[in-house]
């Protein structure tokens, strides 16, 4: 086993996708860099999503990072040397009446502003690309471009890549504060043991706002819950990833498809709901489907402190894996709607059905951000359930940010101080949450 580093030049607090393509875009320039994960490499968000890489549809706020993002997806499976289930079938929304139409038209004018390849698709371009076996369509909005990789893949091959140039990632190993000297980042406390470093990216996921919290930079974030499954294989209907209002699904390399409901989320009412209602309160009425629960997370989060030091055990050692029950109820009606709806799906019969904790910010938009008041302290956060897509792009961000460079996107949007300099919380859409 290699010893356990003293000191590097950045240490990255998470291995979802956006710590490790970060690390990957610091150790492709040769800089040194740890990643340190509490859990397994992609154990929470990132191997739990549906795997749509998309520009359609997104915050327009987003788009210049996820047309860099999606440049960069096209070309990493042949730099990574390794199979990660990248292919280019496209994202098609369906319209089930005449206010998704209204909605798919007016997101053309981001679609002809950034010249995406996006065009609106009439019933019988829908049942062509689909089959017309189910529910008669009114049309549709599709990007050719899009994509789709495998989650449980993606991540990890990344991972081996960044540790043959050099990077490291230690597993089961909780960064649990950061040290700092006349206002800078000085290093890391580990569960392992310190790491002195001249910066930290804090990709925490879910975790990022009480890790934050613990330096004095906290922020609106919240989790909600989502199920998906995957099923059985099934006969091929279309290589594109398609969304509806009850179901969406994905071609997935074993021949089933994943499937889920966008927008079909448990919250669970927790402390951090009270501490940020007031920022929450545009987004939560944009989510009908949203279900409301009241249960002992709300004990367990009340009792966790909100400041500790690094000699203390902290909730990120007692929570390797966030590894929530599915909604099995919500996955059953899905089922039914997903059987009348697309019958070419074949019987829909679920191979494994799982869930994942979403992480939120109040404008469905991420954190990529330095810190006022905490020089060499930068986060990466807040992908509000489409991060997946977004994060080749968000490695190049953050490891240009982390290395003082000129940025290849304007990061404005997306700055930590938009919580608290008065700024008004702008929420693109309420569809902004689709995977
Ligand atoms: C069901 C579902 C479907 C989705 N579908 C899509 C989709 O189709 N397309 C899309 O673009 N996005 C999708 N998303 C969203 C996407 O998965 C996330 O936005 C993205 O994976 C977030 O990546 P991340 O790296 O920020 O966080 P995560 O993947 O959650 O990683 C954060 C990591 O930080 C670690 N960590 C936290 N605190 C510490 C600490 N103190 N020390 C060390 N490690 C720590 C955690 O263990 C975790 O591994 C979906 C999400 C879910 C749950």
């Amino acid at each position: 086993m290699s010893e356990f580093p003293k000191e590097t030049e950045v240490v990255v607090v998470g291995a979802g996708i956006a710590g490790t393509m970060t690390a990957y875009f610091l150790a492709k320039r040769g800089v040194p860099v740890v990643v340190c994960e509490k859990g397994r490499v992609a154990g929470e968000q990132s191997s739990r999503n549906w795997g749509f890489v998309r520009k359609q549809g997104r915050d327009p706020r987003e788009l210049p990072a996820v047309i860099e993002s999606l440049r960069i997806w096209e070309g990493l499976e042949a730099e990574l040397g390794e199979d990660i289930g990248w292919h280019q079938g496209g994202s098609l929304y369906l319209a089930e009446n005449d206010d998704d139409l209204a909605h798919y038209e007016r997101w053309m004018d981001f679609a002809r502003e950034y010249q995406l390849d996006t065009r609106l698709l009439s019933p019988d371009e829908v049942d062509a690309q689909i089959g017309g076996e189910g529910r008669i369509w009114k049309g549709g909005m599709f990007t050719a471009s899009d994509g789709r990789a495998e989650p449980e893949k993606a991540v990890p091959a990344v991972a081996r890549a960044l540790q043959r140039m050099g990077g490291t990632v230690l597993t089961e190993c909780a960064v649990r504060t950061v040290e700092r000297a006349a206002g800078k980042v000085i290093g890391v406390v580990t569960e392992k043991g310190p790491i002195a470093c001249r910066a930290v990216v804090c990709a925490a996921g879910a975790w990022s706002s009480l890790f934050s919290r613990n330096l004095g930079h906290g922020f609106p974030q919240l989790k909600v819950r989502a199920s998906v499954l995957r099923t059985k294989p099934a006969p091929l209907a279309t290589e594109s990833n398609v969304m509806s209002s009850g179901a969406g699904f994905r071609r997935r390399q074993d021949g089933g498809y994943t499937i889920g409901r966008s927008g079909a989320a448990i919250f669970e009412i927790v402390p951090d709901a009270l501490r940020y209602f007031r920022d929450f309160q545009p987004g939560r009425k944009s989510q009908p489907g949203m279900k409301l629960k009241f249960n002992d997370a709300f004990f367990r989060e009340l009792v966790r402190p909100n400041k500790w030091q690094g000699d203390q055990v902290t909730a990120f050692e007692r929570y390797r894996v966030l590894d929530p029950a599915p909604d099995m109820a919500m996955l059953g009606g899905m089922i039914r709607f997903a059987r009348q709806n697309f019958p070419q799906l074949g019987p829909v019969e679920i191979a494994e059905a799982w869930a994942g904790m979403i992480d939120v910010t109040p404008d469905a938009i991420p954190v990529m951000s330095a810190v006022d008041g905490l020089e060499g302290y930068f986060v990466a956060t807040g992908f509000s359930g489409h991060g997946f897509g977004i994060g080749a792009g968000v490695g190049r961000i953050m490891a240009e940010l982390a290395m003082g460079e000129s940025v290849c996107v304007d990061l404005h949007p997306f700055r930590l101080a938009r919580f608290t300099d008065g700024s008004p919380i702008e929420l693109f859409s309420k569809q902004s949450w689709r995977g």
